[in-house]
């Protein structure tokens, strides 16, 4: 368990942080924001573990699979388990809209912004199918070393994954060294994730408290019917679907694995970054929801990377909104098109603050609506953001429990514990 400069457990201290920060960031905003940069700081120091932390945990993970068979049984329990999550989300959206019809009535005074957000747009396409296609392609590095320069999650990866597996298939004495230096690299990634986590309770206090210090109530100001309905869908989901399927698929005690994941759920509340919450979410599974490092370094970064159920949820919450306040009618079909979409647009966001938002221009181009409707959204967006993140991670965690068990492991947080 991650140790923290204070004696209070690390969760406790995040969440007073939360609550301190916003209390300050009201109170004293120039203080805030004369101590923000101890915000920035402390991503800086999750954005510096990130890379040599998946790199050296997928390495290990995918060499102790034991190469094809183990590496191909759980990954499609992770496909099955990534796809099934994110529809029941979508499905969850989708009947909420429909029922709260918030975006009927919409007054449509659409702002200027969406210019800003165009150029992002660009390079997602304008199908559905161009969507798919560019993903596929952006899987692969043409440079492994520029992706990893870059950050780039996804060709991270499945570099990784490729790197992992072969190891398996090498003849022991070339085999040997190299499995013992990857999981060396990984113990002491743990160690320095470790150290920089103890200070996420200053971290998260600057970076709450500078986003209330900025935006002020304001945050909460234009909470319409929009943002309760997905917030209402992102609690459904969080709080029923998703125990339902720890309790019934993994015979998991739901409240306790929330426990346990909690100093990364509040994280990634703090945040909105699925990718910078990636070491909290790794530590805290295993070494808090005692699930193995085997299926952890499988699941959780490409969960915190493809898989967003908060994130797919809110797109489809979102796009009919929109049409609603244009007073288009979608058909069922063009319906169940926003669902495929929103499963892509959640695929392909990163997991970085607002990815969300600029996806749902897929969705829009897909069902012909304009883009400029993404400007009715922007305001509540930074607040749904901070409770999508969070269920995007509870819902990775949920995935790599439900697998853990299903590969026979004990020492999970099961139900007759
Ligand atoms: N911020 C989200 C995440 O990192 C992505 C999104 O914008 O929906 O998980």
């Amino acid at each position: 368990m991650s140790r923290s400069i204070f004696r209070l457990a690390l969760h406790w201290q995040i969440l007073a942080a939360l609550i301190l920060g916003a209390g300050a960031g009201l109170l004293i905003p120039d203080v805030v924001t004369s101590v923000d940069f101890m915000g920035d700081l402390f991503l800086k120091g999750l954005r510096m573990v990130i890379v040599p932390l998946i790199m050296t945990s997928i390495i290990c993970g995918v060499a102790g699979l034991g190469g094809g068979d183990g590496v191909g049984r759980l990954g499609g329990k992770t496909l099955i388990y990534y796809t099934m999550s994110s529809l029941l989300a979508i499905v969850t959206g989708l009947v909420l809209v429909n029922l709260t019809q918030p975006g009927v009535g919409v007054d449509l005074g659409l702002a200027d912004q969406p210019d800003r957000l165009a150029s992002s747009m660009d390079r997602f396409g304008d199908s559905p199918w161009s969507a798919l296609v560019r993903l596929l392609l952006d899987l692969v590095p043409s440079n492994p070393i520029a992706a990893m320069a870059e950050g780039n999650m996804l060709q991270i990866i499945v570099f990784a994954l490729l790197f992992g597996t072969f190891i398996t298939r090498l003849p022991e004495a070339q085999r040997e060294p190299l499995e013992a230096f990857f999981s060396s690299s990984f113990a002491v990634m743990m160690k320095v994730t470790h150290f920089i986590l103890a200070f996420a309770p200053l971290g998260i206090f600057a970076l709450v408290g500078r986003t209330v210090a900025r935006t002020g109530l304001d945050v909460f100001a234009g909470l319409g019917l929009y943002a309760l309905t997905v917030f209402l869908g992102l609690l459904i989901h969080a709080g029923v679907t998703l125990p339902l399927l720890l309790r019934s698929v993994g015979q998991l005690h739901p409240i306790l694995h929330a426990k346990a994941m909690s100093p990364a759920l509040l994280t990634a509340f703090s945040t909105s970054s699925s990718s910078a919450t990636l070491p909290l979410t790794l530590d805290s599974l295993e070494n808090r929801a005692g699930v193995s490092n085997r299926v952890t370094s499988f699941v959780a970064p490409l969960g915190a990377t493809v898989n967003m159920d908060g994130t797919a949820l809110y797109e489809c919450v979102a796009a009919l909104f929109i049409a609603q306040a244009y007073g288009v009618e979608l058909t069922i079909l063009q319906q169940g098109l926003v669902v495929v979409t929103a499963l892509l647009a959640s695929i392909g966001a990163a997991g970085i603050p607002m990815a969300g938002l600029v996806m749902i221009s897929v969705i829009l181009t897909a069902v012909g609506l304009p883009l400029e409707g993404v400007g009715l959204i922007l305001a509540v967006d930074r607040v749904l953001d901070m409770c999508r993140t969070t269920v995007n991670v509870w819902s990775d965690s949920c995935g790599a429990a439900v697998i853990a068990r299903s590969e026979g492991e004990e020492g999970l947080v099961s139900l007759k514990s």
